[in-house]
């Protein structure tokens, strides 16, 4: 059975649920606050954990307690955390989140760690790459670590999936030919390919990207499923389970998990995707973003 290499982002999320979000120059008080483990990076690593596939995370937290909570709880989903990088004298990344009532978020990311990762730490890991078979990254890292990253993948013959969240104002044009699948949500879709409303116009959008060289594109739909347009098969929109929503947080990064963990199984694309859409509607279904993520028995028992 192969391996999984997840690159990128580690977190911690602190939640702070108000009445009302601070005006400039106001202070509010809240009642407590949710120290919880995120980022992208670490989300995807935690879901492929969870369901039972062999993963390793490399990314890069701070020498403190964010970074040891970040350790223990990717450990605790089965990661392997030989890949974290601890650097000195920055604090882990961190997310500052402040949910109303009506359950609006303003966020504020302090990005620590996850902006000194860096392509030397990359290469001082290439045994990680020459092991796996599938490398899964997002955007939460500096730029020149991705194109680092993926092209040495590339090298190796390795397979690369990007999730491109969040999309920079410059996406780097020439990082599209490294990647073998794309899973942009429709937002992400707009704003790679320009069109405002991608998902009216979604064929029109996906061949944009299949344009600059990518041959496999997932676009996540939220509630109406997900549309790929593959080498192999066909375009399909596989339509979302009908669940009652709690909570979408985590709803992509669990999706691009499953996708990996699928493919490393030798299932196509389509069969992938039907799994990981079945794995993404358990999610929506509990709040939280790690913590909703279910293991594989849940998912089979579902
Ligand atoms: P996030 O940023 O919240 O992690 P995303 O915007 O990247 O998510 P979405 O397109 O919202 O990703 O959702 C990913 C997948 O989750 C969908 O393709 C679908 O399988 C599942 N999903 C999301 N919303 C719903 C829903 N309302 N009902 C059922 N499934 C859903």
């Amino acid at each position: 059975m192969g391996k999984i290499l997840v690159i990128g982002s580690l977190n911690i999320d602190m939640v702070m649920k108000v009445d009302h979000m601070p005006t400039v120059g106001e202070t509010i008080l809240c009642d407590g606050m949710k120290l919880v483990a995120g980022g992208k990076g670490a989300n995807q690593a935690c879901a492929a954990g969870r369901l039972g596939t062999d993963v390793t995370m490399l990314g890069a937290i701070g020498n403190d307690s964010h970074g040891e909570m970040q350790r223990d709880s990717l450990q605790r989903s089965g990661v392997d955390v030989s890949g974290l990088i601890t650097k000195e004298r920055v604090s882990t990344g961190t997310a500052f989140i402040t949910v109303n009532k009506e359950g609006n978020n303003s966020i504020v990311v302090v990005q620590g760690a996850n902006a000194q990762f860096t392509p030397e730490d990359i290469e001082a890991h290439r045994d990680l790459l020459e092991e796996c078979e599938i490398v899964i990254l997002q955007l939460e890292i500096p730029m020149d670590t991705v194109l680092y990253a993926v092209k040495l993948a590339r090298t190796l013959g390795k397979t690369v999936i990007l999730d491109p969240a969040p999309v920079p104002e410059h996406f780097p044009e020439e990082l599209y030919q490294y990647v073998d699948i794309i899973k942009p949500n429709e937002s992400e879709l707009s704003r790679l390919t320009g069109i405002a409303d991608a998902q009216n116009h979604l064929e029109e959008a996906v061949q944009i990207v299949k344009d600059h060289g990518v041959k496999n594109v997932l676009v996540t739909l939220g509630g109406d499923g997900v549309y790929l347009d593959t080498e192999n098969e066909p375009p399909v929109h596989i339509p979302a389970k009908k669940v009652e929503v709690v909570d979408t947080t985590a709803a992509g990064d669990s999706f691009t998990a499953a996708l990996a963990a699928m493919l490393l199984e030798g299932k196509t694309l389509k069969e992938a995707a039907e799994f990981a859409n079945q794995v993404s509607a358990i999610v929506v279904t509990r709040e939280g973003a790690q913590d909703s993520i279910p293991t594989l028995q849940e998912v089979l028992t579902k």
